[in-house]
């Protein structure tokens, strides 16, 4: 569910309608619903507790501060995946017994930066890692308090460039080699060992993926206790899929997977977190462009939007789907049209769609794509020198630039010239 509805025969993301945005910032841009955010984050709260749980965003789906404060001010953790998203972590007031350091290439200066800084854990993810943090961790005289992701070698079935719980992947260690390397961490200074992490992949559209990893964690669990570890702690990871298509993707509820979770990893008196991006910002932002031309074409009718492949990479990058609609409403029984939807840049994968059938839609109309919070904005560039559009923040009946579009000049100056020329 989000807060993307006509009134009035015009699309309003809560109470603000999108033509009242985009007069304000031009087209194309970004829009968050606070209510969404709120609304998915509850979901997962709701359906952990009573387990003693902590809920991480996974910042690397939507890292725009205001977004990040918007959740940290409900009491989220953050799920961080490099030193600058740490960095954002912080500057949204979150402090760091709320934030975990995932990732599979930490440097040893992420490393410092989070160790001074405040860290709730580390998902430590390979020896070479470990063996880094005990050593960066005792040059400071502070200790490290780790998790150890293990690959469960579960299939995700999800997209292959987003499945990362196989043992072909190159995330964790193999959880046949966990006992080894939880041995070895035992006797490696600066380092607490506090848990078990795992993380199979994104948009999962079916739970029992996660029933198999989760089983897998459990018996590691039992097994490292027996071994004389001090397991306390259960990182379960992100991954559950969202609607892309409103017509008939149904991915499970956060309430399933919540009980999945206590049936799964519940009796074993840990602390629970997880790592959601995707389910919590993806249906919690559209991405609004502008119609610049219609053309018509041999056999096939383009409509070329003013929003292109930089801006939103996910249908060329993942072949993935993206529901469009006009953001002024069409009346029941509008005429339809099957159109290719394309952005400006110079390359045929710059495609949003083919063969898409629409509503009618004219130049100067606006179109929004939907479920566009996730892996949008923070995957943008500025190819083609298309320079990165805003993102706005809605809440009720107010809305906010929390990232502006940036001036030519602005990027043109981020260029020097050397001296020779
Ligand atoms: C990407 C990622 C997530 C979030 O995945 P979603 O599919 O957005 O929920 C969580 N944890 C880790 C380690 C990740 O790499």
């Amino acid at each position: 569910m989000d807060h993307f509805l006509y009134r009035n025969g015009t699309l309003h993301a809560e109470d603000v309608a999108i033509p009242d945005i985009a007069a304000a910032v031009g087209t194309p841009f970004y829009v968050y619903s606070t209510a969404t955010l709120t609304r998915h984050y509850r979901l997962f709260t709701e359906a952990l507790s009573p387990l003693p749980h902590l809920v991480c965003f996974a910042i690397k789906s939507l890292s725009n501060v205001a977004v990040l404060k918007t959740l940290g001010n409900l009491g989220a953790g953050m799920d961080v995946v490099s030193g600058g998203e740490y960095l954002r972590a912080r500057a949204a007031g979150v402090p760091g017994d709320r934030i975990v350091f995932s990732g599979v290439g930490k440097t040893r200066d992420e490393m410092r930066l989070a160790l001074t800084g405040g860290i709730r854990q580390f998902n430590v993810e390979s020896e070479p890692e470990m063996r880094a943090l005990s050593e960066v961790a005792t040059s400071l005289g502070l200790t490290a308090p780790i998790t150890i992701r293990v690959n469960p070698d579960v299939d995700a079935r999800t997209h292959e460039k987003i499945a990362t719980g196989r043992s072909e992947n190159k995330f964790g260690i193999p959880i046949a080699r966990a006992s080894l390397v939880y041995a070895e961490a035992a006797t490696l200074p600066g380092l607490q060992v506090i848990g078990i992490d795992v993380h199979i992949g994104s948009q999962l559209t079916e739970l029992e993926p996660f029933e198999q990893a989760y089983l897998k964690v459990a018996d590691l669990t039992r097994r490292l206790r027996a071994e004389g570890h001090t397991i306390t702690r259960l990182d379960l990871g992100g991954g559950l899929g969202i609607p892309y298509r409103r017509s008939n993707d149904a991915p499970p509820l956060p309430t399933d997977y919540g009980a999945l979770i206590k049936r799964t990893v519940g009796d074993l008196g840990c602390e629970i977190e997880i790592e959601p991006g995707r389910l919590i910002s993806g249906n919690a932002g559209l991405l609004v462009s502008g119609v610049i031309y219609v053309k018509h074409g041999e056999g096939r009718d383009f409509l070329i939007l003013d929003a292109a492949m930089n801006d939103l990479v996910r249908p060329s990058m993942y072949g993935a789907h993206h529901d469009i609609i006009p953001v002024a409403e069409p009346p029941v029984g509008a005429p339809r049209q099957e159109f290719d939807v394309v952005g400006q840049v110079c390359e045929t994968g710059d495609t949003f769609a083919r063969g898409r059938d629409l509503p009618l839609v004219a130049a100067g109309d606006l179109v929004a794509f939907r479920s566009a919070g996730a892996y949008g904005a923070v995957m943008a560039s500025e190819y083609n020198t298309r320079p990165l559009i805003p993102e706005v923040l809605v809440q009720g009946d107010q809305f906010a630039v929390i990232r502006a579009r940036p001036s030519f000049d602005e990027i043109l100056n981020r260029d020097t010239i050397p001296a020779w020329l």
